[in-house]
């Protein structure tokens, strides 16, 4: 049975009253969720540089079959 996943930042729409998180400029379709590819780089250096601190995501461990029969 197929669960029901809904993708992350998939086919949201822009909703008005968002800002760019690095200028707090009204953020453009095309970057979001930033202003313009300027900050959306900022950003991304930032993500390179560890700047962030990332919660540990707690995704489906990959590759772990639940298998739970005993042979
Ligand atoms: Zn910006």
């Amino acid at each position: 049975m197929p669960r029901k996943a809904e993708a992350k930042g998939g086919a949201a729409a822009a909703r008005p009253g968002r800002k760019c998180p690095i200028c707090g400029k009204p953020t453009v379709a095309g970057f979001r969720p930033f202003c313009s590819k300027r900050c959306a780089d900022i950003d991304l250096h930032r993500w390179l540089s560890g700047a962030y601190a990332i919660p540990a995501a707690e995704e489906e461990p990959p590759g772990e079959p639940a298998n739970d029969n005993e042979s």
